[in-house]
């Protein structure tokens, strides 16, 4: 599967998804959550590969303290040992991050997110259904979070009906509140709520998930034949995690798996799926970078050409350079359209 190329064209910054006064709090939040993730290592599971099931992987990098490792197959990179399940439910029901996320960041800049990010996907979502032929019937969303893009693809009036599967209860609420349709399930449980989806999409999930192909298998089995799955997720060979390393931000004790385009086609393709497209039409790699050098938390010094670009001509070439690695697959943010099977 080849990445397509994506044109990106509205500019992105990090600052108007989450107001700069609000780090120092969050980061606090997160600190703690750390510590009491860490205080459960003992119940941490290895695993095998979660792209290809292979048992053969090479470290890579820790971060805090949290052992990542590359499939020496599909080069997924991974944590392993990882909390288990049940370690990872607790830490999304403790989180203070969360909640720090969700009383502050969230409030002060869901508008520019619906604008900037969510309203964006969804003309992303509409042109793959024009594109491949698909229905815009039933539309689920699967970890719709607040309900931002469920709540837009509603009122878009694009799509039949808009259905956003979501089993947290907070999270469920936020999502009514906003006047989205909610199935309070796991995927695993959906059943006749949701007759045959046409679109089945999921931002940002699988990166979190103990077992995402269960996960993808689960959506399989909720689709009709010829139905659209549309997947985003960090691609872990993008350009910020192979410049930055664990100091990238989509390294993160939550982020357990960091497929990349070639083995997150492979999975879906084993899961029931022919891939249609991927692409990484991310737009923060750069300004990432750009910030771990001013925060002197990457040093630059050795690489004048990254300065050049990264730092010194950063008006300049700061975005034209994010365009390149988004139209050329380098972005570390990645998107998948796939289309279900026949016959199972
Ligand atoms: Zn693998």
């Amino acid at each position: 599967m080849e990445v397509q190329p994506a044109v990106i064209t509205e500019k992105l910054s990090e600052k108007e998804l989450c107001p700069e006064q609000l780090l120092g709090g969050q980061e606090a939040a997160f600190a703690r959550d750390i510590e009491r993730l860490k205080a459960r290592r003992a119940e941490f599971v290895a695993v095998r590969c979660p792209g290809c099931d292979s048992p053969s992987a090479s470290p890579t990098l820790v971060k805090f303290t949290f052992q990542y490792v590359t499939c020496n197959d599909c080069q997924t990179l991974y944590m392993s040992p990882r909390p288990s399940e049940a370690v990872m439910a607790d830490y999304y029901r403790d989180s203070e991050n969360y909640r720090y996320w969700a009383k502050h960041i969230f409030p002060s800049s869901e508008t520019s997110r619906r604008e900037k990010i969510h309203r964006p996907w969804l003309e992303r979502v509409i042109g793959f259904c024009d594109r491949f032929g698909i229905s815009k019937g039933v539309l689920m969303e699967v970890g719709p979070g607040f309900g931002t893009f469920s709540a837009l693809a509603t009122e878009s009036g694009r799509f039949s009906r808009v259905v956003a599967v979501e089993c947290t209860p907070e999270l469920a609420d936020a999502c009514r509140a906003r006047g989205v349709e909610v199935v309070e399930k796991r995927i695993e449980e959906v059943g006749e709520e949701v007759p045959g989806a046409d679109v089945v999409v999921s931002f940002e999930c699988l990166e979190h998930l103990f077992a995402p192909r269960a996960f993808l298998e689960s959506c399989a089995r909720r689709l009709r034949a010829g139905a659209l799955l549309v997947l985003s997720c960090p691609n872990g060979q993008g350009f910020d995690v192979a410049v930055l390393g664990a100091e990238s931000l989509a390294i993160d004790a939550q982020h357990v798996n960091l497929f990349n385009p070639s083995s997150l086609s492979r999975l879906v393709e084993a899961c029931g799926f022919e891939v249609l497209e991927v692409s990484t039409p991310g737009r923060l790699d750069a300004e990432f970078v750009h910030d771990a050098i001013r925060e002197g938390r990457f040093e630059v010094s050795e690489n004048p050409f990254l300065k050049r670009v990264l730092v010194d001509e950063w008006e300049r070439l700061g975005w034209p350079f994010q365009q390149f690695l988004a139209e050329n697959g380098l972005s570390s943010h990645m998107w998948m359209a796939a289309r279900r099977r026949g016959g199972g």
